[in-house]
C-alpha cells in the first residue's frame, strides 16, 4: 500500500517511516512531484490537517495523511494553537521570538497549565469516494518561566511536559519522541494503518 503525507520534513517522514515500517510506503510531496503551497487557513489543527489531506486527494487522487501542531496555553483562551509558527508575526518560524512573545504574555499569570495538540487527518478511498479519519495525540504541561535547554524545536525550551521537572529542550529528543503530542497521534493511525485490512 502507498499513502502520501502531505509534508515536506525530513523528520516527521522518517519518524512514521519508521513506525510504519516496510508493508506501506509513505510518500513525500517532493515525491509525487507535488511544490505547490498548500492553503492552510482554516481556524482550527482539525480544519487545516484536513484541508491539506482533501488538497492532495483532490489533485492527485492518492490516499493521503497530514498533522497540524499547536501549543494551547490554557491562561491565554487557547493561544497561540493554530496559529503556533506565526505567534510573533511575519512568515512564521521564528522560534526565539514567538517564545519572547509568549513569555510577555504569560508576566503575571498564575495558571501556566498547557498542552501540545497534534492532529492527523487522513483521507482514504472507499468504494470510490473518499473517507475521512482523524487521530489525537497530547501531552499536557506547563510553561517554564524562562528557556531552558538547546535540543528541540520550536517552543521546546519552554514546555514543561507532566511528570518532569526539565523542558523538552532539556529532556532531548529520546525521551520527548516517546512521550510527544506527535509521536501519539502517529502511534494512533499506525495502528489504525496496520490493522488487518488496511
Ligand atoms: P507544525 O504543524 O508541525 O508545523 O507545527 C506548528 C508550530 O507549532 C511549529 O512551527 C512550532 O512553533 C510548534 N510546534 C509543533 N510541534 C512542536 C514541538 O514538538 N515542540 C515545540 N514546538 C512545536
Amino acid at each position: 500500500m502507498k499513502i502520501v503525507f502531505a509534508t515536506n520534513n525530513s523528520h516527521k517522514l522518517e519518524e512514521i517511516r519508521q513506525i510504519l515500517g516496510e508493508s506501506i510506503e509513505v510518500l513525500s510531496l517532493a515525491d509525487i512531484n507535488c511544490h505547490d503551497d498548500i492553503p492552510e487557513t482554516a481556524p482550527t489543527l482539525e480544519g487545516n490537517a484536513m484541508m491539506k489531506a482533501r488538497y492532495v486527494y483532490d489533485k492527485y487522487g492518492t490516499p493521503c495523511f497530514a498533522d497540524d501542531t499547536g501549543l494551547e496555553v490554557d491562561a491565554l483562551d487557547g493561544a497561540p494553537g493554530v496559529y503556533s509558527a506565526r505567534y510573533a508575526g511575519g512568515e512564521g518560524h521564528d522560534s526565539e521570538a514567538n517564545m519572547r512573545k509568549l513569555l510577555h504574555e504569560m508576566e503575571g499569570k498564575e495558571n501556566r497549565s498547557a498542552r501540545f495538540r497534534t492532529v492527523i487527518a487522513l483521507i482514504e478511498q472507499k468504494d470510490g469516494q473518499p473517507v475521512a479519519h482523524t487521530f489525537e495525540g497530547r501531552i499536557e504541561g506547563r510553561i517554564s518561566h524562562e528557556k531552558k535547554g538547546a535540543s528541540g524545536f520550536g517552543y521546546d525550551p519552554i514546555f514543561v511536559p507532566e511528570s518532569y521537572e526539565q523542558s523538552f529542550a532539556e529532556l532531548g529528543n529520546e525521551i520527548k519522541n516517546k512521550i510527544s503530542h506527535r509521536a501519539r497521534a502517529v502511534a494512533r493511525l499506525a495502528e489504525y494503518l496496520l490493522a488487518a485490512g488496511k
